[in-house]
């Protein structure tokens, strides 16, 4: 009985993924095939944001916007059916990181503190949404999204931010939908395995980091490395230095790659694949980006 109890207790933990995985580009190249408007809101908000780069001086006089946030709970067991507490300790944190005001953005090696951006959103919670579904586990094509599939469709995705807590397949701990797609969809995915500071939450992604990620992909923003194998493709943030390809775990600073030495990758931003306690910060274009992204194409969320 006693040895039954460990090897179900070992099989829940082969759940959560060893290191990060997130869905956001694989997500986005399937809507762009299916939604040819969706190529040329992105091409629309590249120019806005581009425009913005050249012209905009202090984002520090940026007003400050509460992003209304409906978290969907779409639960396969009753552990997933997360508790309230847990729901507000990733609005918490959320809101620690979109405010810069984690205290773990001291450990920012010093060539880049400078850097550390305040992006002036903050988020409340407006509506927890509770389903119980037969799908054991959703992966990055929308499922979750649809009642037809086992999830739950948005509330307002216009003018609120959805969150949709699930089990999710294929080592996944999150993905978003970046500006412009259609609304039926729009939002970010989240493991239950990665959502918030405690209960469920697992370390090493038991910060709310993957959040703070997916809702960075949410407001326009792109992997530090490109998503691609190599040097040749750029996050289009120039403050962020060009990198080879994804960081794991908790890498020692610095880490040089694509000749971006001395200082090397910036790991410990938002953007990277690093655990939970190794990453703490946005850049200041990173923030022009996210608001630009705020304001130009998702302003229903103001
Ligand atoms: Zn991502």
């Amino acid at each position: 009985m006693a040895r039954r109890k460990r090897s179900r207790k070992a099989q829940r933990k082969a759940e959560v993924p060893l290191r990060r995985s997130c869905g956001a580009m694989a997500a986005h190249m399937l809507l762009l095939e299916r939604f040819p408007s969706f190529r040329a809101a992105q091409m629309r908000l590249e120019g806005a944001t581009t425009r913005q780069r050249e012209t905009r001086t202090d984002l520090r006089q940026a007003r400050v916007v509460t992003i209304k946030t409906v978290v969907n709970v779409v639960y396969n067991t009753p552990e997933q059916n997360i508790s309230q507490q847990q729901i507000n300790s990733q609005i918490s944190a959320l809101n620690k990181d979109f405010r810069a005001t984690n205290s773990d953005k001291s450990q920012t090696p010093a060539p880049w503190q400078g850097l550390v951006t305040d992006t002036r959103m903050k988020f409340s919670l407006a509506k927890v949404v509770r389903k119980k579904t037969d799908v054991a586990a959703f992966s990055h094509d929308d499922g979750v999204k649809r009642a037809s599939s086992g999830g739950v469709a948005p509330t307002t995705p216009n003018t609120h931010l959805n969150i949709w807590v699930c089990p999710l397949g294929g080592g996944l701990l999150g993905y978003a939908q970046f500006p412009g797609g259609p609304s039926s969809t729009d939002g970010v995915v989240i493991n239950y395995r990665a959502f918030g500071t405690m209960g469920t939450a697992q370390a090493p992604f038991d910060k709310g980091r993957t959040t703070t990620h997916e809702v960075g992909h949410y407001l326009n923003l792109r992997h530090i490395w490109a998503d691609t194998p190599d040097c040749g493709g750029s996050d289009n943030v120039a403050d962020t230095p060009n990198c080879a390809g994804p960081n794991f775990g908790r890498p020692t600073w610095p880490k040089i790659s694509c000749n971006n030495g001395p200082n090397g990758d910036m790991f410990m931003n938002y953007m990277d694949y690093v655990d939970d306690v190794a990453m703490f910060m946005f850049t200041t274009q990173q923030v022009l980006r996210m608001r630009t992204a705020l304001e130009a194409a998702r302003s229903g969320l103001m």
